[in-house]
Order: C-alpha cells, then sequence, then structure tokens
C-alpha cells in the first residue's frame, strides 16, 4: 500500500520542518486516541508520516525512493507496545537522529514505536495527570512553566537499581538470575506450564547485595520534583500535553507518562477565532463618520488603528500578523469589530447640529 506521507500530513512536498512538526503536533492531537474524537489508526498514519519526514535522511530516502521504500521494510506493520508512540509530547523521538540502513528498517521501526519485541511483560508507572493555569497573552506566545509535583520517581542516590552506594548487585537466587520462575501446575488436563516474572528482582535477574538506604533497596520512593514544561505557543483552554516518561517510576520498568491540563484563564477583550484574535472597538458617532487614529492595547503593545471615515457598524478592521502564531514567524490577524456608539442624551448644541446635518441629508 502506497502512503504519501505529505498528504496525510496535509503539507507540501516543500514544506520546511517547523510546518511538518506543526502540522503533525496539530494532527496527532486531533486523533490521538485518548480523545474522544480520536482516531487510533489515524493517528498511527499521522506518527508513521512524521518519523519519516521530520528526520532529514528519511525524509530524502523516502523522497527518493516513495511508496518503495515503505514496501522495504514493512514500515506499517509496527504494533502498538509499551511506552507507545511519542504523540504530541516534546520530549520524544531521540531517536530520530539514527542512522538510516535498509537492512535493519524493521529494527528501527521496532525502536520508534516502543515495540515488546522481546513479547515479555514490561512492568510500567502509573499514568499521572495535573492541571495548569495560563493567561490568555502566555496561551498566544506559550510560556515555560514549572510544576511541582510529589510522586514516585526513580531514586537518585542508587539510580534506580536499589543497591547501597558502593556495592554490588548478586544474582538474584529465588530464580537464579533467570528474571523468570517457571510454575508447572498438574491439572486434570495434564500439567500446565506458565512463566512468571520473579517477583524477588522483578525480572532483572539480579538484586543488591546491600540495599540502598534512601529507597530500602526499591530503586525507586516518592519524592516532589520540579517539572519543566514549555507550553506551546498557540495552545487552546482545555488542550491536554503529554510528557512520555514523567509520569511515575516504577522499579525496573517504564516510566509512565505525565498528562496537563491547560486552563487557559479569558480575556477581558480578546477572543480567539482560529488563528485570529478579535475585539470589539465603540467608536463616536464622529469617529465612524470623520475617520480618525485609535489607539490600541493589543497583546504586543500598543498600536495605533487607522479608522477610515465613513465606516459603519460591525465593519471588521484587520491587523495583519497580531494573532496567534502558527508557524514560524508567521501569525494570524487582529480583527476589530467596530461598534458605533450612540449617544444617549443629547444637548441642546448637539441636538441643533445634528438638526443641521438632517437637513443636509445625512
Ligand atoms: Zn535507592
Ligand atoms: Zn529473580
Amino acid at each position: 500500500m502506497a502512503k504519501d506521507y505529505y498528504e496525510i500530513l496535509g503539507v507540501d512536498k516543500s514544506a520546511n520542518k517547523d510546518e511538518i512538526k506543526k502540522a503533525f503536533y496539530k494532527l496527532a492531537h486531533k486523533y490521538h486516541p485518548d480523545k474522544k474524537e480520536g482516531d487510533e489508526k489515524k493517528f498511527k498514519e499521522v506518527n508513521e508520516a512524521y518519523q519519516i519526514l521530520s528526520d532529514d535522511g528519511k525524509r530524502s530516502k523516502y523522497d527518493q525512493f516513495g511508496s518503495g521504500y515503505e514496501n522495504m521494510g514493512n514500515a506499517g506493520g509496527y504494533s502498538q507496545g509499551q511506552g507507545g508512540f511519542g504523540g504530541f509530547d516534546f520530549s520524544g523521538f531521540q531517536n530520530s537522529s539514527q542512522d538510516f540502513d535498509f537492512g535493519n528498517l524493521n529494527d528501527i521501526f521496532s525502536d520508534f514505536f516502543g515495540g515488546n519485541g522481546g513479547g515479555r511483560e514490561q512492568r510500567r508507572g502509573r499514568d499521572i495527570s495535573t492541571e495548569i493555569h495560563i493567561t490568555f497573552a502566555e496561551s498566544i506566545f506559550g510560556v515555560n512553566r514549572k510544576i511541582l509535583l510529589t510522586k514516585t520517581s526513580s531514586c537518585d542516590t542508587c539510580k534506580g537499581n536499589g543497591a547501597k552506594t558502593g556495592t554490588k548487585m548478586e544474582t538474584c537466587k529465588a530464580c537464579n538470575g533467570q528474571g523468570q520462575i517457571r510454575e508447572v501446575r498438574r491439572t486434570i488436563l495434564g500439567s500446565i506450564e506458565t512463566k512468571k516474572i520473579c517477583e524477588h528482582c522483578l525480572g532483572s535477574g539480579e538484586v543488591p547485595k546491600e540495599k540502598c538506604e534512601k529507597c530500602h533497596g526499591k530503586g525507586v520512593l516518592r519524592k516532589e520534583e520540579e517539572i519543566s514544561l514549555a507550553v506551546p505557543a498557540g495552545i487552546r483552554n482545555g488542550e491536554m500535553v503529554r510528557m512520555t516518561g514523567m509520569g511515575e517510576a516504577v522499579a525496573k520498568g517504564t516510566s509512565g507518562d505525565l498528562y496537563i491540563k491547560i486552563n487557559v484563564t479569558p480575556h477581558a477583550i480578546f477572543k480567539r477565532d482560529g488563528h485570529d484574535l478579535v475585539m470589539n472597538l465603540n467608536l463616536k458617532l464622529s469617529d465612524a463618520l470623520l475617520g480618525t487614529e485609535y489607539p490600541i492595547e493589543t497583546l504586543d503593545g500598543k498600536i495605533e488603528v487607522t479608522i477610515p471615515e465613513g465606516v459603519s457598524i460591525n465593519e471588521i478592521l484587520r491587523v495583519k500578523g497580531k494573532g496567534v502564531p502558527v508557524g514560524k514567524g508567521k501569525r494570524g490577524d487582529l480583527l476589530i469589530k467596530l461598534n458605533i456608539k450612540l449617544p444617549n442624551k443629547l444637548s441642546r448644541k448637539s441636538r441643533e447640529l445634528i438638526e443641521e446635518l438632517k437637513k443636509e441629508g445625512i
């Protein structure tokens, strides 16, 4: 099956890395299986396309060999395993700089997608979630946040192996270093053999000779940890950010993921409409008729907006490039919706002047 990775991500063949990344984040977010409208198949496709197009080496091979490239290594045939997809997080894809090698394509892909090659059950820490509140301006421009979490983390003293500093590991006696134990049960249908992970060494085949005093040999402990999150520009209220491996740690296994819900405090003046920012502006009748310059406090600071003469109610002025960032150096626009504020009460003088205007046919 030939796949057009550019089409899957909805980008041009000439798209730069940043555009590809943006397209990927957007689609991965949309199709993420954890989402209500998620679509796992599409999510995998998008992920697959990104793995290729985000890597210069793979991208150029793909450009060169097209769909043939895919058939050579059964790239589409991966299975989802522990640790799963990088998703839209910001810490994944460390593998993407790996050298390309046709002969090892399957290996590379199983690395990418965390395939459970060995077929052995892997221990995985709990996924955890938290939420943060950011201002409207921070949601538009992005912000770096430090989050303090109390969670089960790997022990720094023993680096997670549970051994006292300076002491060695020894072979686990319970499983004789095999990491697993065979269990044979006799039943009326004959004997059934199952393999179980050794509970003493948790499958690693070795145990500390002397236990780490900090974590009592567990390799993990509950502690407070500071996590740095770079909230991307243009994030919307309610969006989730997943940080792979930042969830709870588990001894001799992979850490779970951390999900962070982003709450955006609404702004008193600005609202979002796609990549544009929208605001209302009340004009005096005379300004609407004669035109003027209006100072406006945007999220970027003060600007002067020219109101042309003779604008009408609900007319929209567009200030280019003052909206939501959409890519490298690109931004949506600021839309200023004009409203004409008519006076509630007229002074005698105003009334006389308007009577005059009336005679002029205005
Ligand atoms: Zn320890
Ligand atoms: Zn053991």
